[in-house]
């Protein structure tokens, strides 16, 4: 019997899966489908993560008939399973990340001493991490020449279809996918490589040609929503890339620029795996930061006092999501205007999005805060009423999230408390935005 593994992680996917044919054919007579879970990602308790990876799993292992599912130390399981199945290679998409580069390599050094063979076929990005790099072979540190250097470089069309699989379930210790409970008040959205599809495109079809004047306005809503498929992988970027290619509009040209901001982050925590939880600029470790506390407990509670803010983390719990605009704006309202450092609120979101991504998400973090790579000047703060207003000029996106805002008329609905009479049951705003602006500023001035 010649077989092999086929370790899934971030790629839950049949489409356009390149490791599935490597997979295929290094184990003609028999491919295990194997998931671990880790406790490293697992975790304990309920959260967004494993409400929604538990679903993903299950309706995964439906559409493949079986899903080897188990639970401990990859390092371990990983061997064990390949063992057992008499397998001679592994295969996976690569890994990038910090903590799953190293857990790959542990992996790989592991199984080498079996003489099993870890394969690495592609990874979840149309350019892989480490691979656009300026003439002297370093990698950028600024969105557009690397953006110009990532066209340039190109990728490959999509995989190919890859047909039956002789997809094996070997015998032995195997977990049932555990359920898990869908944190208080979340809706998660749908899920699955066919929802994936489906999503993209009714999203091609409508909204694709618009997407450069759309996609900052968080009323309409039209924004492709592929980050939590593109997370998990039930839709690869070539997949999008080849449906963009022909259409040349100047939506289809956004959004491929938006999916290279994706592949630049990866690549820019590829370089420098300290930026995952440090400043990417060091000089901000300097800055004078205050304790997070109540502040904090408002902001995560959506009743700040300023709608818009409000709005976008009430978002974040009701679809553990929220439109990049309001990202933005509620990031910039926690470092700027309540002076916390960026790590708590990145923690929050790693927390509660189900798009969580750790080179995004830390990246998107340090730029609103001004540490990060192609900083936005920390002197251009964010002011959130002027944000709401431009960017949410009739209310539509305050009053689906502030039910108490509901009757407030436009002219007044990001600075209700202008009203003779505020809406009751809505909180004042905790903080000025004017002096809390002139006190980062002085802040900023200190380090300078
Ligand atoms: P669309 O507008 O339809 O964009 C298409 C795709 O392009 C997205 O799915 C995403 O893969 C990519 N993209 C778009 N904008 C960005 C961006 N600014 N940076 C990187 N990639 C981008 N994105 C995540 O996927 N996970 C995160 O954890 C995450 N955290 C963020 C935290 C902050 C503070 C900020 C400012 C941004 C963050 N982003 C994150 C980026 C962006 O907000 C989301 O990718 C986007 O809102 C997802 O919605 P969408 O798929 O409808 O986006």
């Amino acid at each position: 019997m010649t077989t092999s593994v086929m370790w899934f992680r971030r790629d839950v996917r049949l489409g356009d899966n390149p490791a599935i044919h490597d997979a295929r054919d290094a184990g003609p007579d028999g491919v295990v489908p194997l998931f671990v879970l880790d406790d490293r990602l697992w975790g304990s308790g309920a959260s967004t993560r494993t409400a929604y990876l538990s679903r993903l799993l299950q309706d995964f292992a439906d559409r493949i008939g079986s899903l080897h599912v188990v639970h401990g130390d990859p390092v371990e399981e990983v061997v064990r399973v390949a063992r057992q199945a008499g397998a001679s290679s592994v295969h996976i998409a690569a890994d990038f990340a910090p903590y799953g580069a190293r857990r790959d390599a542990r992996v790989e050094t592991a199984l080498a001493k079996h003489d099993i063979a870890l394969v690495r076929t592609g990874s979840p990005y149309a350019v892989a991490p480490g691979r656009v790099t300026k003439d002297d072979g370093t990698g950028y540190r600024v969105f557009t020449p690397f953006f110009n250097g990532w066209k340039e470089h190109g990728w490959r069309g999509p995989a190919p279809e890859v047909g039956d699989i002789p997809w094996l379930r070997p015998d032995g210790r195997t977990h049932r996918i555990p359920a898990a409970a869908i944190p208080h008040g979340l809706t998660l959205p749908p899920l699955g490589e066919d929802a994936a599809l489906e999503r993209w495109q009714s999203f091609l079809a409508d909204d694709v040609a618009d997407y450069a004047e759309t996609r900052d306005l968080p009323g309409p809503d039209r924004t492709s929503r592929m980050s939590v498929h593109l997370k998990w992988g039930t839709i690869h970027p070539r997949t999008l890339l080849a449906d963009l290619a022909p259409l040349r509009s100047r939506g289809a040209e956004a959004y491929a620029r938006e999916l290279a901001f994706r592949e630049f982050y990866a690549d820019v925590l590829h370089q420098r795996p300290d930026s995952a939880f440090g400043y990417y600029n060091t000089a901000f470790e300097q800055m004078e930061y205050d304790e997070p506390g109540e502040a904090l407990e408002a902001w995560k509670a959506g009743s700040t006092g300023i709608p818009v803010v409000d709005a976008g983390m009430r978002q974040l719990m009701g679809e553990g999501w929220i439109h990049n605009r309001v990202r933005m704006i509620v990031a910039s309202f926690l470092v700027k205007d309540l002076h916390i450092e960026w790590q708590h609120g990145a923690r929050h979101f790693l927390d509660l999005l189900v798009d969580a991504d750790l080179a995004s998400n830390q990246h998107g973090w340090q730029w609103v805060a001004g540490s990060g790579t192609d900083a936005s000047p920390y002197f251009r703060i964010f002011n959130p009423m002027t944000q709401g207003k431009k960017f949410d000029p009739d209310g539509q996106y305050v009053r689906r999230w502030v039910p108490e805002l509901a009757d407030v008329d436009a002219k007044h609905i990001h600075e209700p408390w202008t009203l003779e009479q505020p809406p009751a049951g809505y909180p004042a705003p905790i903080v000025d935005h004017a002096e809390e602006r002139r006190e980062s500023l002085r802040r900023y001035d200190a380090i300078k």
